[in-house]
C-alpha cells in the first residue's frame, strides 16, 4: 500500500516536472572563432599519447552561425551580434538592443521575465558591457556605460528588476559619485557581493556580485583562473527549481584576440570550457533545460601556423604564465635582472639581437614609460607568436561563421549552418506562451 502511494506520488512528479517550462542556458565565447577551439584541443593535448584528444568543444559541436550585421559591413561589433542573439534581429554596429529605426528590441531574457522566469546574468567583462548589456538595456550606443547600468535598476518588469542574479564586473559604473547603484540594488532586496570567496555566503536570489573596478582580472594573470567556472556554478544552484534563462559570458577571449595574444586566450579558452563542463553537467542532470552556445563573432583573425611554417607550437604557449603587458611591466619593474624575469614568465630562450632589442627598451624606459611598456609588450607579443607559429590576421573582429554547440534533448534543432538570429528564434519557441 505504501509502496503504491510512492508510485503515484512519483508518477505525480515526474507529470508535474515535464509540464514545467523549459529552462534556458545561453553561453557566448566572445570573439570565439572555430580557430580558437581547435587551437585549444592542441593546446590541452596530452603530448604523451599519439592522438590529439578531443575537447568539450567537440563534444558539443551541431553547426555553424552566420554573423553579419545588417548594415552591408558584414563583419560584425560584439553590440549589434549580441543584439542579434539577445532579440533575433539583426541591427546595426554599435546598438544595445535597438533595431536599425532605434526601436527597442524585447530580448529573450526580457521574454522569459515576462513569463515569470528566473533570470541571470553572468560576465568576465563589465556586466553592462555590450554583450550582457543587450539581454537587459536597449540604447544607441554601447558607449553609454553609465545609461545602462542606470537601466538596469531602473527598467522594470512586472516591477522589479529585470534579473535576478548579476555576477561580473564593473563596479566603476554602479558605484558612482552622482549615484550608488549598488545600494539601490541593495534596498531592493539584493545581496551585494564584490569579492568570489565571498560567493558562498549567497543562499537566495536576488544577488548582485560586482568583482572587479572595471573587467575582471584577465585569466592568464588571476588568482582565480577558473572564475566564469565558479560564477555560473553557484549562479546555476540558484536558479534552479524553477523555469530560468541564463545567459553566460566568455567575455574575454575577444580582448585577447585584439591584443593578439595566444597565451592570454587559451587561459581564456580554459575558462569557458570548464563554464561549459558545468553546464553540460547541469543540463544532463536537469533534463528539462536546453544548453546552446555560439560566439558573437571571430577576433584576431586567429591562426594554428603561420609565415609558411607547418608547425603549431602548444607548448611554448603553456610555458607563458602573464599576459603580454603583465609581462611588460614585470620586465620594467625588475630592469636591472630582466633576464631572469622573462625567463621565468615565459622560459623562451632569447637571441642575441632580441636580447638588444629588449635592453634598448629597457634603458630608455625613463623617458617616456608608458610608450616603453606599450614597446615591449609588442615585442612580447611578436617573439610569442613567432616562436609558437601563431598567426594574426587582424587587431580586430573577422566575419567567419562561428561555430554552434548545444546540448540537451533538442540539441538537433541547432544542427546545419543557421543565422545567428536563428538561434534565437528557436530558443524563443520553447518558452510557453502569454
Ligand atoms: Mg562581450
Ligand atoms: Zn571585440
Amino acid at each position: 500500500m505504501r509502496l503504491s502511494l510512492l508510485f503515484v506520488l512519483t508518477l505525480l512528479a515526474v507529470g508535474v516536472s515535464a509540464r514545467q517550462p523549459t529552462s534556458i542556458i545561453f553561453f557566448v565565447g566572445d570573439g570565439m572563432a572555430p580557430a580558437y577551439t581547435s587551437a585549444y584541443r592542441y593546446f590541452v593535448d596530452d603530448p604523451a599519447t599519439p592522438e590529439a584528444e578531443t575537447t568539450i568543444f567537440d563534444e558539443l559541436l551541431v553547426g555553424m552561425a552566420r554573423t553579419y550585421p545588417d548594415d552591408n559591413t558584414l563583419v560584425t561589433d560584439s553590440a549589434a551580434s549580441a543584439t542579434a542573439l539577445a532579440s533575433g534581429v539583426k541591427t546595426f554596429n554599435g546598438a544595445i538592443g535597438v533595431d536599425t529605426q532605434r526601436q527597442p528590441l524585447t530580448s529573450i531574457l526580457e521574454q522569459a521575465r515576462m513569463r515569470g522566469y528566473r533570470t541571470g546574468v553572468v560576465a568576465t567583462s563589465t556586466i553592462n558591457h555590450a554583450t550582457p548589456a543587450s539581454f537587459i538595456a536597449h540604447i544607441n550606443s554601447r558607449q553609454d556605460y553609465d545609461e545602462i547600468a542606470d537601466q538596469y535598476i531602473d527598467s522594470l518588469i512586472n516591477g522589479k528588476p529585470k534579473v535576478d542574479v548579476l555576477f561580473g564586473g564593473g563596479r566603476k559604473y554602479f558605484v558612482r559619485d552622482d549615484r550608488n547603484i549598488a545600494q539601490e540594488f541593495e534596498a531592493a532586496g539584493y545581496q551585494y557581493i564584490t569579492e568570489l570567496e565571498a560567493l558562498q555566503d549567497v543562499k537566495q536570489l536576488p544577488a548582485l556580485g560586482l568583482f572587479a573596478d572595471d573587467g575582471m582580472t584577465s585569466a592568464l594573470n588571476s588568482e582565480h583562473p577558473l572564475r566564469l567556472a565558479v560564477m555560473t556554478e553557484k549562479a546555476l544552484a540558484l536558479l534552479h527549481r524553477k523555469p530560468f534563462f541564463l545567459l553566460v559570458e566568455a567575455s574575454q577571449i575577444d580582448w585577447c584576440g585584439h591584443a593578439n595574444d595566444i597565451a592570454c586566450a587559451m587561459a581564456e579558452m580554459h575558462d569557458a570550457a570548464a563554464t561549459l563542463k558545468v553546464l553540460r553537467d547541469y543540463v544532463k542532470n536537469n533534463p528539462n533545460t536546453i544548453l546552446v552556445a555560439t560566439a558573437d563573432h571571430g577576433t584576431g583573425g586567429l591562426s594554428i601556423g603561420a609565415d609558411n611554417q607547418y608547425d603549431w607550437k602548444p607548448q611554448i604557449i603553456k610555458n607563458i604564465k602573464a599576459t603580454a603587458p603583465r609581462i611588460a611591466e614585470r620586465l620594467l619593474a625588475n630592469s636591472t635582472a630582466w633576464q631572469q624575469e622573462w625567463q621565468q614568465l615565459t622560459a623562451i630562450t632569447l637571441t642575441e639581437a632580441e636580447v638588444q632589442e629588449f635592453q634598448q627598451q629597457l634603458t630608455s624606459a625613463s623617458a617616456n614609460p608608458d610608450k616603453t611598456k606599450d614597446n615591449l609588450t609588442e615585442l612580447t607579443l611578436r617573439i610569442i607568436n613567432v616562436r609558437s607559429h601563431t598567426g594574426w590576421t587582424t587587431k580586430g573582429h573577422t566575419g567567419d561563421d562561428v561555430q554552434v554547440f548545444s546540448y540537451g534533448k533538442r540539441s538537433k534543432d541547432f544542427v546545419g549552418n543557421l543565422n545567428n538570429t536563428d538561434l534565437t528564434k528557436k530558443l524563443l519557441r520553447y518558452l510557453p506562451r502569454k
